[in-house]
């Protein structure tokens, strides 16, 4: 699999993030017809996987999607996933916590939506707001979300060992590409329910969650729960990419229908 997506390590540069622009195309040198024809080839490849992994109920893939605001996690939750059997793939997505929520430890309403065997979960945000938000916004003191890190390395690395696949996402876009996907919000009447005045005032600590993102993708980048970081101001990559690594994992998996445990020759239907 050619390298679809950027990688950080612990020594890259806090703004790496900052620096990077979201038009980039890693791992791909044709244009918007040749990526929509390859997403097209892998979508129908992954939905016959996923019908295997429905039938097998032996793992189960778990997909986080984080994003800026106007990210495209929406989108590419619906490109990816167009056509796939919707009875095995769920989206849980996260927003602000309740009381109730706020009222125990951040990961108590995350866990049980992780994904049972046979299905895909898609994290529409997910237990990193926990370190992004949370701490941009100073929600709680400094020494209570740098210790999350741990937690999260550690609670993922959990369910990898109890059988469930892990692959996180980050889709970067750039800062004029936001104020672009912002202002389309406000300028076409079908987007206008998308815009949140909230939104406006995340994008001026643009700088912060660039660090916080950061922070994030190299403290719990784990061979077993990797992150993959995918320039996204061109929708086509992202969904193209996207693809191309669910499609890989699942590869991987292998997932086969069951053997009946019975002869169905032998059994005629009177
Ligand atoms: P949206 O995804 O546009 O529906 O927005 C959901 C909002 O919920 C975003 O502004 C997130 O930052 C916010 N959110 C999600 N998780 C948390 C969290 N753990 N703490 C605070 N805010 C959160
Ligand atoms: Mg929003």
């Amino acid at each position: 699999m050619d390298k679809c997506w950027i990688e950080l390590d612990k020594d890259s540069d806090p703004d790496v993030l900052l620096k990077l622009s979201g038009d980039k195309t890693p791992g791909f040198n044709g244009g918007e017809e040749e990526a929509d024809e390859a997403s097209r080839q892998l979508r129908e490849e992954l939905i016959g996987l996923q019908d295997r992994l429905f039938a097998e109920q032996k793992h189960s893939l778990l997909v986080v999607l984080q994003a800026m605001d106007t990210g495209g996690k929406d989108g590419a939750i619906r490109k990816v996933f167009s056509g796939v059997n919707p009875q095995g793939v769920l989206v849980a997505r996260f927003e602000a916590p309740s009381k109730q929520e706020l009222a125990r430890d951040y990961l108590w309403r995350v866990h049980h939506k992780v994904p049972a065997k046979g299905e895909i979960v898609v994290f529409n945000r997910s237990h990193y707001e926990d370190v992004l938000v949370v701490r941009v916004n100073e929600l709680v003191p400094a020494k209570t979300w740098k210790k999350r890190y741990a937690h999260l390395r550690n609670f993922e690395q959990m369910l990898v060992d109890e059988g469930t696949t892990i692959l996180k996402f980050y889709l970067h876009i750039d800062a004029q590409e936001q104020r672009e996907r912002l202002q389309a919000r406000l300028d076409e009447p079908a987007k206008n329910w998308k815009f949140d005045e909230h939104d406006l005032e995340q994008r001026k600590h643009w700088k912060e969650y660039m660090r916080a993102f950061r922070d994030a993708i190299v403290q719990t980048h784990q061979k077993d729960a990797p992150w993959f970081v995918i320039p996204a101001n061109r929708k086509w990559f992202r969904d193209y990419a996207m693809l191309t690594i669910i499609v890989e994992a699942l590869r991987k998996l292998d997932p086969q229908f069951p053997k009946p445990a019975f002869d169905p020759a032998a059994i005629e239907v009177v």
